[in-house]
């Protein structure tokens, strides 16, 4: 399996196997690897370019299971994309030896359900859309999102058509400085780079 130059681990690599994915495709070529190292990304692919793995395997391959906290978010401008992207990311947990809690936070669910869990236990990965997400983290007792370090953000033109980067941008300001931020779209509108500019110091920009 190709997936195996990336230094990913082993339950990555079983989790790929199980969907026959053996070779990277170009974005998941070139993404991987800076991802892994830590830096920022602007990715400028299209869907059906396989950029949900691009960004999944290596905040999959991140996560500690150990540390009961939020350490990844995922935002997604529609709900059948978190849906998706849901999906994926649970195909890998699957294959962790040690459970990973992924959860998905969309609108139009039982909020006050998603309230009551939070109270027990926060997830380790967020995937969702920015209302939801942010409603959840001004509930007293919801979602603490402030001990991410990671932070995706897929479909960013998307987003922005959608009226949704201010909730996007409220979201960013809960993490840490030391934010790693990678930022998928598949076109790169001039109202999108102020926000880039303000939590991206120094990112990586690849056009797929
Ligand atoms: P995406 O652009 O992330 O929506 O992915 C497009 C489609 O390609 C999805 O159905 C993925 O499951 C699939 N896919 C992603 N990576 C690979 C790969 N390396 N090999 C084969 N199929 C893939």
């Amino acid at each position: 399996n190709q997936f195996a130059q990336f230094g990913l681990q082993d339950f990555i690599l079983k989790a790929l196997d199980d969907r026959n994915f053996t070779k990277p495709t170009p974005v998941q070529q070139r993404v991987i690897p800076i991802v892994m190292s830590g830096k920022s990304v602007v990715g400028q692919s299209q869907t059906g370019s396989g950029k949900t793995h691009a960004y999944l395997l290596p905040l999959m391959n991140q996560i500690e299971p150990d540390k009961d906290q939020v350490q990844a978010v995922i935002t997604a401008p529609s709900r059948e994309l978190a849906y998706q992207i849901h999906k994926d990311a649970e195909q890998i947990a699957q294959f962790s030896p040690q459970q990973i809690r992924v959860a998905n936070y969309v609108g139009g669910t039982d909020k006050k359900r998603q309230v009551e869990k939070l109270h027990h236990q926060q997830p380790q990965v967020v995937i969702g859309t920015p209302g939801r997400i942010l409603d959840l983290t001004r509930t007293p007792g919801g979602l603490d999102i402030h001990t991410a370090h990671l932070f995706v953000v897929d479909e960013a033109d998307m987003t922005l058509d959608m009226g949704f980067l201010d909730q996007v941008d409220q979201i960013a300001g809960q993490f840490p400085s030391d934010l790693q931020m990678l930022v998928f779209s598949a076109t790169m509108p001039e109202k999108l780079k102020p926000f880039l500019r303000k939590y991206m110091s120094h990112p990586v920009v690849e056009e797929i």
